[in-house]
């Protein structure tokens, strides 16, 4: 086999989100497995809603997730390739020119729904003798050209759904230009995959019609047809499609919540798929699970609730070395985060939500006082500094001797007092990070 070379090739007339993080990623994956390499194809012939804004913020997105391109190319500089096979299809009589307004079509299409009939266009347009294109010219009338498709059955052995086909016989011939000159996305993508010699051509399964229209151009232009594979859709739990107007599902918001890129990954990923959906750590792993075979066929629902508790795995087994800047960032002064990570990153969801044990850790922290009595004694047994690993162990044993309660009533308070929370990471962690001065406050009864 020759290396694989795939693609992912977003619009840039929005901002990617976990739906589109599917295929990029099942591109990727496959490539980085196979040790092919991967294009990313901006397809913004939709010069009025593409921006640079968005076209910047695909690859940062991207990058985000781990994904680093080896190629790169925009539909919008490749017009002269368009133009050529424009040409070389007008000349097979395969691209033909049309004159209806939108208008007339919805009228005919309005008509024949009305007898019944499959809204196919009529083909009306190959009928015009050169006379009446004159005189559609003549009224300032501008061509749309159509691609005549064969009336047959396209066949392809799918990664993802096996044997598949369309009937392009119940298909209106696809506009591939219009009426200003400007190409529609079907006829560049089969131009950019044929020339920058892409081999497999993997996106969702809203694609899967228009793949029985691209075959059949890639046949009428000489060039070897790829290898597809339509993968199931990303919807949410009660099976709403993704669209970029679901703004909190945008790469960029999920960033900014503060979850973890492989959180991300793996969700997009995995679910759908025969695989348990779980947190996967790095990318070289995830690529391995990658198998077209196991992609589910039903829509691939997710509950964006999932996300925590996956972010929440990957968090409990970061290592300090990569949450590390973060948590400096958060104002955890250097000599303490190391030991607070690991004391508290059990406890997280996210890797931001370690100020939070901070502040119980530096205060202010209002101790919560069930049993006062129980408290003084508490602090009376409470040792000399500097606090260890072991100090708490050794106070709580004395505690219990002295005072006689053991399990939950004798933890219960202390940690009341000591954090002013019914919960939280291990105490045995916590109170040599807490000190001996602080503890001692917070067993008063004061704010520390
Ligand atoms: N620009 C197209 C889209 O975003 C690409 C589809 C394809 O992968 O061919 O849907």
């Amino acid at each position: 086999m020759t290396t694989p070379l795939v693609r992912f090739a977003p619009s840039p007339t929005g901002y990617l989100h976990i739906g589109n993080a599917r295929p990029a990623l099942l591109n990727f994956l496959f490539a980085r497995r196979e040790g092919g390499r991967f294009l990313l194809r901006l397809d913004d012939t939709d010069r009025e809603r593409s921006t640079e804004e968005f076209a910047g913020a695909i690859r940062e997105d991207l990058s985000w997730l781990g994904i680093a391109p080896n190629l790169f190319a925009r539909q919008s500089e490749r017009t002269a390739s368009y133009e050529a096979a424009k040409e070389t299809l007008i000349g097979q009589g395969r691209l033909y020119p049309c004159y209806e307004t939108p208008e007339e079509l919805d009228r005919r299409r309005k008509r024949q729904l009305g007898r019944g009939l499959p809204p196919i266009y009529d083909r009306a347009a190959l009928n015009l003798t050169d006379e009446e294109r004159v005189a559609f010219e003549g009224q300032g009338r501008r061509p749309h050209w159509r691609f005549k498709l064969d009336h047959r059955v396209v066949a392809w052995n799918d990664l993802v759904r096996d044997e598949s086909h369309v009937d392009c016989a119940s298909l209106s011939d696809p506009v591939l230009i219009r009426e200003d000159g400007t190409v529609l996305y079907t006829l560049p993508s089969v131009v950019d995959d044929a020339e920058l010699g892409v081999t497999h051509v993997i996106r969702g399964e809203d694609h899967v019609t228009n793949t029985g229209v691209q075959v059949q151009i890639f046949e009428a232009l000489g060039y070897p047809v790829p290898v597809f594979a339509h993968h199931n859709l990303l919807t949410t739990a009660d099976g709403e499609g993704l669209s970029k107007r679901l703004g909190h599902l945008s790469l960029r918001s999920l960033r900014e919540a503060g979850f973890e890129p492989a959180a991300v990954d793996s969700l997009a990923v995995l679910t759908g798929t025969s695989e348990a959906v779980r947190a996967v750590p790095t990318l070289d792993e995830l690529a391995g699970l990658v198998d077209f075979g196991r992609i589910s066929r039903a829509p691939a629902r997710f509950d964006p609730s999932e996300l925590d508790v996956i972010n929440a795995q990957i968090v409990h087994t970061m290592p300090f070395a990569e949450a590390r800047e973060r948590l400096l960032a958060l104002g955890i002064p250097e000599e303490t985060a190391e030991s607070l990570w690991t004391v508290v990153r059990a406890n997280l969801v996210k890797v931001a939500d370690a100020a939070e044990w901070w502040r119980v850790v530096a205060g202010p922290v209002s101790p919560v006082i069930q049993d006062a009595a129980f408290l003084e004694t508490a602090l009376s047994l409470l040792p000399a500094g500097p606090f260890d690993a072991t100090t708490w162990k050794s106070w709580t044993e004395a505690v219990k001797q002295a005072t006689g309660a053991k399990g939950r009533s004798l933890f219960m308070p202390l940690r009341l007092a000591l954090t002013g929370l019914d919960h939280g990471p291990d105490l045995a962690g916590l109170l040599p990070l807490i000190g001996r001065e602080r503890a001692a406050q917070r067993l008063a009864g004061e704010t520390a």
